[in-house]
């Protein structure tokens, strides 16, 4: 494919300073694309977003839509006409698009780092080249190989290499006569036979955090606060900011891994790299610093914002899609400050489903819940995607709920819990979610 590129673009790859209103576009359209869009739009740049799915979140947001498919190249090429600076808001979108549009237009992150995220093998196998430590795993991509797996990684999770997120293609594997069945129901769900998985170890976890960072093509880097997640089925359920509640030298630790990675892979613009801190004994393949009381692994990265980033829109002097923006425009990077504690609560399609304060009783059809009682209580802020069909499991929104101390923001959360219907399912303030800061800073991660 040529790609005529636009007049106004600069010279290869390069992403200096670009003013206002210049036009940035955006592979794919989904919640992340409209947060940027957003950003963009704040900022005085106009937006071109390219995605399938005509009712895609971002579509009725950004200046310019382009209804098509990631490879085809009329869209492609009309986008290249409209933007100067591109970006993409997944991971899945092919990696030769964005090395295409590179030939022409400025483009981050570059088809290189997305490929290395869209592939758990390459993914853990550059981390580890980084210095930096994974779970135990194997590579699964025959029936030979079922039988070779080491008997250390049982219990185990078997994750599909490719296109998993939220917790789906993955499947629990107790022990090694169950793994056979467990690849076997991965192949039926992908609809393939030569499907490559790999086999981690499963860890137990004492807390998951994340690290978002942006860097720029000079190798500068800022960091958001880190994240403590808490994940529900395997979909982050909430994030938490509370400054101090990770021990600060674990929090300087991991912050400094993340940057060792992106800093490995050249990375540039905005990354997410997601931690399992670990219970139990430290073992020498579990920190990335000899001398480091702490055990960790990196789980994974995703070459964009993240969800588990969303709180920086009301708690940061700079949004995690502000950053995005800043990087492919060629704007300095400030250190982000932290101006208000947060949590950020997912907002799931279940709750346009289920029983609660706000919604009412169980219907056949989604309701929209009263949003008004929630916004009734201080610090809260919400953010809905657009999404015209409320489904299970899939993410409408956010509510970010900020205050002043942990304690303010920990009673608003209890009562927005109550109010979602969500305080029945264990997810309060008595449950892991708040819970998860408290040993951080107690006993079970300092250092002894
Ligand atoms: P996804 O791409 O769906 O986010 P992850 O690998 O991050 O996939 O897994 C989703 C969640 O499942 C994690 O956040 C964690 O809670 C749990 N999980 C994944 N791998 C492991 C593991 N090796 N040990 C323990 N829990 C795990
Ligand atoms: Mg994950």
């Amino acid at each position: 494919m040529t790609l005529d590129p636009n007049p106004n673009s600069p010279a290869l790859g390069a992403l200096t300073y670009l003013a206002p209103p210049a036009c940035i576009g955006v592979l794919g359209g989904g919640q992340l694309a409209r947060m940027l869009v957003q950003a963009a739009q704040s900022m005085g740049y106009n937006t071109a977003v390219l995605d399938p799915d005509p009712s895609c979140p971002a579509s009725g947001v950004a200046e310019h839509f382009l209804c098509c498919d990631y490879t085809q190249e009329d869209g492609l090429k009309a986008l290249s006409l409209l933007a100067t600076r591109v970006t993409t808001e997944f991971e899945n979108v092919p990696a030769q698009t964005l090395e295409r549009l590179a030939h022409g237009l400025g483009v981050s992150p570059s088809g290189a780092s997305v490929r290395v995220a869209q592939d758990r093998v390459l993914e853990k196998t550059s981390i580890q080249r980084s210095g930096l430590p994974v779970a135990p795993f194997c590579v699964i991509e025959t029936q030979d190989d079922l039988a070779l797996a080491p008997q250390e990684l049982f219990p185990g999770i078997l994750k599909t290499a490719r296109l998993g997120y939220d917790g789906k293609g993955q499947v629990v594997v107790n022990t090694a006569q169950d793994l056979p069945a467990a690849y076997a129901q991965l192949q039926a769900s992908q609809r393939t036979p030569a499907l490559t998985c790999v086999l981690e170890k499963k860890l137990p976890l004492w807390a998951e955090c994340s690290v978002i960072l942006a860097r720029t093509p000079t190798g500068h880097c800022v960091h958001l606060p880190i994240q403590i997640n808490q994940h529900h089925h395997g979909i982050l359920f909430s994030s938490t900011v509370f400054p101090g509640w990770v021990e600060p030298s674990l929090e300087e630790e991991l912050q400094h891994a993340a940057q060792t990675l992106a800093q490995s892979i050249d990375y540039v613009g905005v990354l997410c790299v997601e931690f399992f801190v670990l219970e139990g004994t430290k073992t020498s393949a579990t920190s990335g610093h000899q001398d480091s009381p702490f055990h960790w692994v990196v789980n994974e990265m995703a070459p964009r914002p993240h969800n588990s980033g969303h709180h920086s829109l009301n708690s940061c002097s700079t949004s995690q899609f502000e950053l995005q923006l800043r990087v492919l425009v060629g704007l300095p990077l400030t250190p982000v400050i932290q101006h208000s504690h947060c949590v950020s609560l997912n907002l799931l399609g279940d709750l346009w489903l289920d029983p609660s304060p706000i919604r009412g009783q169980e219907s056949p059809e989604p309701i929209e819940p009263d949003w008004s009682r929630v916004l009734a209580l201080p610090g809260t802020h919400l953010h809905l995607y657009g999404k015209h069909e409320a489904r299970r499991a899939r993410k409408m929104g956010h509510l970010n709920i900020t205050g002043h101390t942990p304690q303010d923001v920990q009673s608003t959360v209890t009562l927005c819990l109550a109010l979602l219907g969500l305080d029945g399912l264990g997810l309060g303030v008595s449950g892991p979610l708040l819970k998860a800061g408290k040993p951080l800073l107690d006993n079970a991660l300092s250092p002894t």
